[in-house]
């Protein structure tokens, strides 16, 4: 005769609960029949069921990141054909998917690339890589989130919508530069990219290089500033291939596409030179709000 019967069940499935061990309520009849059946030491039997325990609380918090990631689906390093873009090295992004070292620096990550390169696809396919690996990861088109965060101004509540976005290790802005200054204030990003300013990361998708990135800010200055910031721990990828679909539609060819020209220190400089013709822009831009 085993001992379970020697036990008030009931009374043990209430202690389960209260302990918060819900693995453990679910399994330990099991796992007991068994021991007692094979003879397992006390110790084993204990043991087995905390890292039962664990585990599960493991994948129930990865489900979780998961479902609040937002992440489009389908997008996996799986199905992306690294050999179409063959300017990014697979080792890196594999590197980069792990976390470690960027993630806890607050560095940044910057696709760069025309439409139809792969830069959701891939930015996607890290975001999920790092939810399994444990990290918290938000995947959001940015203006999505500028609306977002204007209403919280709106609300006087900006401050908290954003910290309340410091949760995630990395946020991930799809189609930054695709925001035009028309549409609506943005100063709202260069908020956000400040207050994550080394300590919490990025990681943008633009079709436009940064010397365009004056139409996302409300002025030059502003524009000079964010790109700083985000430049200042920042792995870039310039994936200057054609639209992965019509490729594949066509023949199939790979190559390099242009040299990498998008991204050099210079460009900061060309965004200082047009500081002065952005001037008068800027400011009826600033008269406006
Ligand atoms: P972008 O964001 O640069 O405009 P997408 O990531 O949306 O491009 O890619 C367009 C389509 O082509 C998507 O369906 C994407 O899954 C697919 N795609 C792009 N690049 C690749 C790739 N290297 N391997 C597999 N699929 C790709
Ligand atoms: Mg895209």
């Amino acid at each position: 005769m085993n001992a379970t019967p020697m036990i008030d069940a009931q009374r043990l499935s209430l202690m389960l609960n209260e302990l918060r061990l819900p693995t453990i309520k679910h399994i330990w009849a099991d796992f007991a029949a068994q021991a007692d059946k094979e003879g397992w030491p006390a110790s084993r039997f204990l043991a087995a069921l905390a890292e039962h325990e664990l585990a599960e609380r493991d994948r129930r918090r990865i489900e979780r990141h998961l479902a609040e990631a937002h992440l489009p689906a389908g997008k996996t390093l799986d199905c992306f054909a690294f050999d179409a873009v063959p300017m990014i090295s697979k080792a890196q992004v594999m590197a980069l998917c792990a976390g470690d070292g960027w993630l806890e620096q607050g560095a940044n990550l910057i696709l760069f690339g025309p439409p139809g390169g792969g830069k959701t696809h891939l930015a996607a396919a890290i975001g999920l890589a790092l939810v399994e690996r444990g990290w918290r990861v938000l995947f959001t088109r940015t203006s999505d989130l500028v609306q977002r965060l204007q209403v919280a101004r709106r609300e006087l509540a900006l401050e908290s919508a954003m910290a309340k976005l410091d949760k995630y290790h990395l946020l991930v802005l799809d189609d930054f530069a695709y925001i035009s200054r028309d549409q609506a204030e943005t100063s709202v990003l260069f908020e956000l990219i400040s207050a994550r300013y080394e300590r919490r990361s990025l990681l943008i998708t633009a079709n436009q290089p940064f010397g365009e990135w004056n139409r996302v800010f409300p002025d030059p200055a502003m524009t000079l500033a964010a790109v700083d910031r985000l430049v200042h721990h920042a792995t870039i990828f310039e994936m200057n291939v054609e639209s992965y679909r019509r490729r594949t539609a066509q023949a199939r060819r790979t190559g390099a596409g242009r040299p990498a020209a998008y991204t050099t220190p210079k460009v900061l400089e060309t965004i200082r030179d047009n500081q002065d013709e952005n001037d008068e822009l800027a400011s009826d831009n600033l008269n406006r709000h």
